[in-house]
């Protein structure tokens, strides 16, 4: 099977190297995005390997389906960048459901400490052989009490370490596990009474810009937001008028709406375009990283793995526990009945 890898980085190629050695998936690694304009190089190929920000819309799939590609081989999770409801029937999607929720957990509560201890600044500052204290006051996270919106695989996990942290626990899931154990809050509840606040949910239409101008307004003065999720879940404007207006104390996103464009590039030397990163990058207690909260080790060889497999099911079995389809409205996972 011969598959075409867009978005390819140095770090994705050993593990999907290592992972395809001993079959006969022929991978042909591109460094480009997923678009109208480098679909082409699809041709001849029996699938597509995309990562979070290619867009795969009706007019990427027609054109994938006219190259003759009959699988879309999505290397993350998340898959709100495709649209399912359109593939239905014409192109075979498949996902990496769980990869390493420790990778995205671990990276979160490094973004916090980093964030409310100041470490950012003192590496700066010391580096500069200045070791003045001054604006480095920090708050301990022992007490405290950690909003999780999305108590998933991610969102347990977090909630874990922040137990170990001797944090107070408040959860929010649309979906509620009775078995789970965990201390389950109506939404609002979060918002008000949340001295952090960790986002761990799904981009969907209920999920888009869930926190806003509104919910902010409902928040405590000084409260802390972390977004390694999905961007759009943040109005990036509203959090930036939050921030403007001191309401809201930090802010630490690994992922950011319009980061498509942006994400995973050097544009050093370049001049930012995008008026509303550049004003929250300038903001003294606004960290962002670059949807880097997957990127262990770990996490690499695991996707790397459950690809291959995906692959290699549809191919040897035609079926795939992995497999995302659109039925009667909803999102399915498996093979659907033929
Ligand atoms: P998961 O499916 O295990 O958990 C998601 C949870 O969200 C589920 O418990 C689900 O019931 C809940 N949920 C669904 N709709 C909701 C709603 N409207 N309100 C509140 N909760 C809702 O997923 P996961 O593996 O924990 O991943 C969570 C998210 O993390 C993914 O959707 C993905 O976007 C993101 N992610 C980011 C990175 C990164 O590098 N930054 C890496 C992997 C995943």
């Amino acid at each position: 099977m011969r598959i075409a890898f867009f978005d390819a980085k140095p770090y994705d190629l050993p593990a999907f190297q290592l992972h395809t050695e001993q079959t006969d998936l022929d991978i042909r690694f591109y460094d480009t995005h997923l678009t109208a304009q480098t679909v082409q190089l699809a041709a001849g190929c029996e699938a597509v390997c995309s990562f979070v920000n290619d867009m795969v819309d009706a007019e990427i799939i027609d054109r994938l389906c006219e190259l003759g590609c009959r699988i879309l081989a999505l290397r993350c999770s998340g898959y709100n960048q495709v649209d399912l409801q359109y593939a239905a029937g014409k192109l075979r999607v498949v996902h990496v459901p769980a990869y390493s929720p420790y990778a995205v957990a671990e990276h979160t509560m490094a973004l916090l400490l980093t964030s409310i201890r100041r470490i950012h600044k003192a590496y700066l500052r010391t580096r500069d052989f200045n070791f003045s204290l001054n604006n480095m006051t920090g708050f301990e996270l022992h007490g405290k009490t950690m909003g999780v919106v999305g108590c998933g695989k991610i969102g347990q996990v977090l909630i874990e370490i922040c137990k170990g942290f001797g944090m107070h626990i408040m959860a929010y899931d649309k979906y509620p596990n009775p078995d789970s154990g965990l201390p389950y809050y109506p939404l609002e509840e979060i918002w008000k009474q949340s001295d952090i606040i960790s986002l761990h949910c799904p981009l969907t239409e209920e999920t888009y810009h869930m926190v806003n101008a509104e919910s902010i307004a409902q928040m405590k003065s000084g409260v802390v937001l972390l977004n390694t999720s999905r961007g759009a879940l943040i109005d990036a404007e509203a959090l930036l008028e939050g921030i403007k207006a001191r309401k809201i104390g930090a802010a630490c996103l690994d992922v950011y709406e319009e980061e498509t464009d942006v994400f995973f590039e050097d544009w050093s030397g370049h001049i930012i375009q995008d008026d509303v990163l550049a004003r929250l990058i300038s903001m003294p207690n606004v960290i962002v990283t670059s949807h880097q909260a997957f990127l262990t080790q770990e996490a690499l060889d695991s996707i790397a793995e459950i690809t291959v497999q995906n692959l290699l099911s549809l191919q040897q079995t035609n079926t795939c526990a992995n497999e995302l389809y659109w039925k009667d409205g909803k999102i399915l996972r498996g093979t659907p009945m033929q």
